[in-house]
């Protein structure tokens, strides 16, 4: 079955990584913009946003894994001539592959987080570009609560999909209208946390992803998860909404 790995950091990973992915039944992934390093200017970012976009899709398409990339400036990356970004982001928005707007949010909710998170979403609904929205490790509830305040005021919810969701604010997120990641990692959610969730929940506006990135992770991720839904007994039809078809759907891939 194939599969699509839909929240990466193809950057911060090994060459080797993709012909596993490849192998395990991964044919595509998306890989999002991050805080790779302290982004001490605009000239930092771009500079990760075209590595991602030359050197990352080679190495990934060389191994048989299709990469698609979202670019966006993550709450740990606000450097101080940010506007410098958010002024060539449209453009760069309409680049080959470019899937989506991402991955943006709060981290802290501090006034200068929710004013680049505001501007970013407004660039997404202008230009009806899909946004990937990270929630925090930290304070992951109150942090949610807000971000998703701000996503309400802000934007159709269709265009957004909220990241790393688990059993913690699950109460928050499944009416909000929009796609839910289930980021499946060691330290976060492991594949039987996820056949749990979506034993409760459906399969229904849920995508599936690693999020690897230099932090523990584990590239199969996805295919672990989908032989865990099998054992468990989930349809093939909901095996591939969850794996594949949400994603796609989501991403227009
Ligand atoms: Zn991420």
């Amino acid at each position: 079955m194939f599969m699509i790995d839909a929240h990466i950091h193809a950057d911060c990973r090994p060459y080797e990584d993709f012909e596993q992915m490849a192998v395990a039944g991964i044919e595509s992934a998306v890989t999002l913009a991050h805080d790779p390093l302290p982004m001490s200017a605009s000239a930092v970012v771009l500079d990760h946003f075209h590595h991602m976009l030359k050197n990352d899709r080679k190495r990934a398409t060389e191994n048989g894994v299709e990469l698609y990339v979202a670019l966006g400036v993550h709450p740990r990356s606000i450097c101080p001539d940010v506007e410098v970004v958010l002024e060539r982001l449209p453009a760069l928005l309409q680049e080959e592959k470019v899937v989506a707007l991402g991955e943006v949010g709060l981290e802290t909710t501090s006034p200068e987080e929710q004013e680049i998170f505001k501007k970013q979403l407004q660039i997404a609904e202008d230009l009806k570009k899909k946004v990937v929205v990270h929630t925090p490790r930290t304070n992951k509830w109150e942090v949610t609560q807000k971000t998703l305040y701000i996503i309400e005021e802000s934007i159709n919810p269709k265009l957004v999909q909220l990241d790393h969701v688990d059993h913690s604010i699950i109460d928050l997120t499944r009416e909000f209208g929009g796609q839910m990641g289930l980021t499946v990692q060691p330290l976060k959610v492991t594949p039987s946390e996820a056949v749990e969730l979506l034993t409760e929940y459906g399969c229904d506006g849920f995508s599936l992803d690693s999020d690897m990135s230099s932090s523990p992770s584990d590239p199969l991720s996805v295919p672990k998860t989908v032989h865990q839904l099998k054992l468990g007994g989930f349809s093939d039809k909901d095996i591939k909404l969850v794996s594949k078809k949400n994603a796609a759907r989501f991403y227009g891939i």
